[in-house]
């Protein structure tokens, strides 16, 4: 089974759902795919064995045989080539490796080369796994397509995606059987949320939402999982103790069995929900 954790905005507890998801659920895979923050190893602490960088093509054009005729730039969505004072200019950062430009130049002045933009890091029996982007690098699916070819199929497979309601995202929970949305009880908070039910809404992937920072001084995720039929899987309150505990590194369902049955709890509903 593959159980994608996401929240609508950084900050809300996704990688502690996950983390603790991660050392409840006995034999799971844990794939970090928050890839410009990984921070699943703080809590898991793997012992990476591997690392794989990951490469993408970025075109590079052979000016001897240009005739700056600027097709190429014109087939280009991102903007990322251009041909100035008869010259042709590549901006890798922002080409996301589509290779129209190479198809569209008629004189085959354009070949591509390889550009590392970050790396896959493995443990040793591959039950822990995370991507980094370089820093500056804006296109991540790369990363995550590289992580997700390494998704075991004989255990259940955690995979921790980035904030938000990106490509990145999408590209993450894709075939995934199970979404756990993480947020917190706060306007912006439910705000994203919507974004992200909507997207899990739309892709057609059963979920829930875990509630963190719980307070009973708001109501707001509660009317919104009633209004919506949405099932309120967990709530974590909001407390000095597992803040402080966060803060060290340690999650509470590692030192302590009420959190550590609270999760194995919340696994079983994630398998009931996903019809497992
Ligand atoms: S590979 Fe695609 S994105 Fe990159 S420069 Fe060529 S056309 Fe633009
Ligand atoms: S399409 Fe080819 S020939 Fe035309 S400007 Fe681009 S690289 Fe040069």
């Amino acid at each position: 089974m593959r159980i994608a954790v996401l929240s609508g905005k950084g900050g809300t507890g996704k990688t502690t759902v996950s983390a603790s998801l991660a050392v409840s659920v006995p034999f799971c895979q844990y794939i970090d795919c928050d890839v410009e923050e990984p921070n699943g190893a703080i809590f898991l602490t793997p012992e990476i064995q591997e690392s794989i960088p990951v490469k993408v093509p970025v075109p590079e054009a052979d000016m001897a045989k240009c005739s700056a005729c600027g097709y190429c730039a014109k087939a280009c969505q991102f903007h990322a080539i251009a041909v100035v004072k008869g010259k042709v200019l590549v901006f890798p950062e922002i080409c996301h490796h589509c290779g129209a430009c190479v198809i569209a130049c008629l004189n085959d002045a354009i070949r591509e080369v390889e550009r590392t933009i970050g790396v896959v890091e493995v443990n040793g029996d591959g039950t822990f796994l995370q991507g980094k982007l370089n820093v500056g690098e804006p296109v991540s699916i790369p990363i995550i397509r590289e992580l997700r070819k390494r998704m075991k199929k004989d255990v259940p497979v955690i995979l921790d995606c980035s904030p938000g309601a990106s490509c990145a995202v999408v590209q993450s929970i894709e075939g995934c059987d199970y979404c756990v949305l993480v947020t917190e009880p706060t306007p912006f908070g439910l705000h994203d949320l919507k974004i992200a039910v909507r997207l899990v809404r739309k892709m057609g992937i059963p979920f829930g939402i875990v509630l963190n920072k719980a307070s009973d001084s708001s109501r707001l995720i509660h009317d919104f999982c009633r209004d919506e039929g949405i099932e309120l899987l967990m709530e974590i309150p909001f407390s000095q103790e597992i803040a402080e505990s966060y803060s060290k590194g340690v999650l509470p369902a590692q030192n302590d069995d009420f959190w550590k049955e609270k999760f194995e709890k919340l696994y079983e509903k994630i398998e009931r929900g996903a019809g497992k």
